[in-house]
């Protein structure tokens, strides 16, 4: 699939007519993530939070919306900024760099060299070590200099797409949440923009004018894991033509689950059912592969 930031509307500057729409959907955006943070107590007093900032559409939406909150919000909170290097050719953080400082928003470029790893392990999944990569990286920097959280810039519609994929792929039932605590509590992961659509946040990076800065990683739109996420893009837009209003009612089923109308033995107090014997397990796992 190709980079939805690279749509030719969007690669040229607004016009005065569009950015007409701009303060009412920046109210519109403002909005919802005020009630998001104050609904799921993402941020409290004192807090000192590490925005990721890769130079796309939703870490920019991310950095402009929370310092807008940041200027009206009843608590006290910092706000720096972070980007990862991942060290593929052509990746270049200096623009996002200079538009920190212009924001005035301290901001530290983090070296997570996933391309030369992934060159080294090629049998490994290569989105598995970035992902971790870049986790662990953000993680040990947030936790070496004090930051109470992480604030990551997904969106409703990665919420849905992950909803569906962990339903789909993995037999689970779970999404990104709000807010996630790390396993050794280290850490704190916080989603301000998770009720926030991505066509709204792409539209609003563009009318702000923030710089698109593209990862440069070679696999962009063609590992597995981008595939199914563009397999459940592609159905949630053709769901949408017939639902219209089919993002809202994902987003409000998946605030309202009634976990005793489910098969989960725990959920249920149930003892859980014995494990079929390893070597049977291993068959069905090569049979489902
Ligand atoms: S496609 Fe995305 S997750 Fe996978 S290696 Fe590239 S940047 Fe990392």
């Amino acid at each position: 699939m190709s980079n939805p930031c690279a749509l030719p509307s969007l690669s040229l500057p607004p016009t005065e007519a569009d950015l007409r729409e701009l303060p009412k959907l920046e109210e519109r955006l403002r909005r919802k993530v005020g009630v998001c943070v104050s609904e799921y107590g993402l941020i409290e007093e004192g807090d000192r939070i590490l925005v990721g900032l890769s130079g796309g559409k939703d870490s920019w939406a991310c950095l402009d919306l929370l310092l807008s909150l940041q200027k009206r919000a009843p608590v006290r909170f910092e706000i720096h900024g972070a980007t990862l290097d991942p060290g593929f050719p052509g990746y270049n953080p200096d623009r996002i760099a200079e538009v920190c400082e212009e924001l005035k928003v301290p901001h530290t470029i983090l070296s997570a060299p996933v391309d030369a790893l992934v060159r080294k392990k090629p049998d490994i999944t290569p989105c598995a070590i970035c992902s971790r990569l870049r986790r662990g990286v953000l993680y040990t920097h947030a936790k070496t200099h004090g930051f109470t959280k992480i604030a990551l810039g997904h969106h409703l519609d990665d919420l849905i797409e992950t909803l569906l994929i962990n339903q789909f792929y993995e037999g689970r039932l779970s999404t990104m949440p709000l807010k996630l605590i790390s396993d050794d509590g280290a850490n704190t992961v916080i989603r301000p923009l998770g009720t926030c659509e991505e066509e709204d946040l792409r539209r609003f990076a563009w009318l702000k004018g923030y710089p698109l800065v593209p990862c440069g990683c070679p696999l962009c739109g063609a590992s597995v894991l981008e595939s199914s996420r563009a397999q459940i893009k592609a159905l949630v837009a053709q769901l949408q033509t017939t639902i219209p209003d089919l993002k809202y009612c994902l987003l409000r089923a998946m605030k309202n689950v009634k976990t005793t109308h489910l098969l989960d033995h725990a959920l249920l107090a149930l003892p859980e059912p014995p494990q079929a014997p390893k070597r049977v397990r291993m068959r069905l796992q090569r049979e489902n592969a």
